[in-house]
């Protein structure tokens, strides 16, 4: 269960990625909101996702219509953006 590669916790990111929608909309339990915040502030990488997030619940709120379901892929796409420095590399098992 030890993860060598551990030192970018992407599961982290992931996990807050998830709950960007309900804190954008407000619906975030404040603990969580606390717990989001205090991740932000020290990993620039979601703090990108959120301003992206951001911007699109902006739009859509601003065409007041009724919140078409993000694309299944953005999250995908956002994190496949994300640089990863800790990449494994082929070959590093020595
Ligand atoms: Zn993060």
């Amino acid at each position: 269960m030890t993860n060598p590669h551990h030192h970018h916790s992407l599961e982290r990111c992931r996990a807050l990625i998830a709950q960007l929608n309900d804190y954008l909309d407000g619906d975030l339990p404040a603990d969580l909101c606390a717990d989001l915040e205090a991740h932000l502030a020290g990993c620039p990488d979601c703090r990108v996702m959120l301003d992206t997030l951001g911007q699109i619940v902006q739009i859509v709120h601003a065409l007041d219509v009724a919140p078409p379901p993000l694309p299944a892929d953005l999250e995908a796409r956002l994190l496949a953006s994300l640089t990863l420095p800790c990449a494994p590399a082929q070959g590093e098992w020595i």
